[in-house]
């Protein structure tokens, strides 16, 4: 079979042949009964590796979020975010439906950050007409940028004087850990909870983790059995995260590399003007009319190269994408602007 080089995500990783004998091989039981060993390992592993109390494995990162909302807020609280923010734009709307929660997004900065003198000002003050803003949520690294650690800091005094809960939608979390050259629990430690996708850059099929107090975590629990988030012998997916813990994180360098080396190679091509000049992470950006994107996207295909077209192409490196690919891709790209002068 042709390999497929497929950049449009880095949740289409492939489990390898050596998640796959993890998983083949885990420990299981019934995790509604909290009788899975292998997921009961994964939870304390993350907590103690982030410094949270304690952990829970769900799913998906969609319900990482909304179980961690749900639990930190109640009904007609609101919680303040990012306009392009996942929780917020991508995630079905799923607070507002499911947990009576207001969402007030507010745009985010150049640097993906979000302003807190305009956060401040969005906090509605303690009266019968308004929502009561409970929570700040935070998303790192947030189209492949890295949340500065000074504002970290910042972000949490703030919310601390305001009274306000902090969560991290960390689903990159370890790629901004590994692109700052910090341990993970050095940006985690500013957040009341955390959210953490293993399904993208880490390589597992399925899967994310949130983390938190004891007592939030319980919350938590309730709420994922009551979305349907229950699992049973989850310790065969469970064994992918912990395989992907300790074999998939540092390895994100090379994603990193891959990513930058791809920006460098496509910045040369005339057409192609790299967003702020070089790759996030493991992403870069590009603005394209939408005929043109649809035409290249075509043309890659053809050598099982894969991208979403639209206005603006988004590139995504992952484990599944090696140096020589990138090689390829920046040739096939150049060749069909070539073709097109
Ligand atoms: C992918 C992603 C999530 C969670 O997505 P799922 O597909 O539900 O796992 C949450 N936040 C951000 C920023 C993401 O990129």
């Amino acid at each position: 079979m042709m390999k497929i080089i497929d950049l449009r995500s880095d949740t289409v990783t492939r489990p390898s042949e050596p998640m796959r004998q993890a998983m083949a091989t885990a420990e299981v039981g019934d995790d509604v009964y909290r009788d899975d060993p292998t997921v009961i390992t994964l939870e304390e592993t993350c907590a103690e590796r982030l410094g949270f109390e304690s952990t829970i494995f769900t799913s998906s990162g969609t319900q990482a979020n909304l179980i961690a909302l749900m639990s930190h807020c109640g009904r007609g609280d609101e919680y303040i975010v990012g306009q392009l923010a996942h929780t917020y734009k991508y995630e079905a709307g799923g607070a507002a439906v499911l947990g009576s929660i207001q969402p007030q997004p507010i745009e985010f900065e150049a640097d993906s950050t979000l302003d807190l003198q305009k956060v401040a000002a969005k906090i509605k003050p303690d009266d019968i007409h308004f929502a009561r803003t409970r929570l700040l949520c935070l998303e790192n690294t947030q189209n492949g940028r890295i949340l500065p650690a000074d504002y970290l800091q910042e972000a949490a005094s703030f919310a601390r004087d305001k009274n306000l809960v902090l969560h991290l939608d960390g689903a990159r979390l370890f790629n901004a850990a590994v692109g700052q050259n910090v341990a993970a629990g050095d940006i985690t430690k500013h957040f009341d909870s955390t959210a953490v996708c293993l399904s993208k850059g880490l390589g597992c099929p399925v899967g994310s983790l949130l983390c938190g107090t004891q007592s939030f975590i319980e919350e938590a629990r309730k709420w994922r059995k009551m979305v349907g988030g229950g699992m049973r012998q989850a310790g065969i997916l469970a064994a992918a995260g912990l395989y992907a813990l300790e074999h998939n994180i540092d390895r994100l360098a090379t994603d990193h590399e891959n990513a930058s080396h791809l920006a460098e190679g496509l910045g040369k091509i005339d057409a192609i003007e790299i967003e702020g000049g070089k790759a996030h992470t493991n992403m870069l950006f590009f603005e394209m009319d939408e005929a043109t994107a649809s035409e290249l996207a075509l043309f890659l295909q053809k050598s099982n190269i894969l991208m979403s077209p639209g206005k603006t192409i988004r590139l995504v490196t992952h484990i599944d994408i090696t140096e020589d690919d990138v090689e390829l891709i920046i040739e096939k790209i150049n060749s069909f602007f070539s073709a097109r002068k």
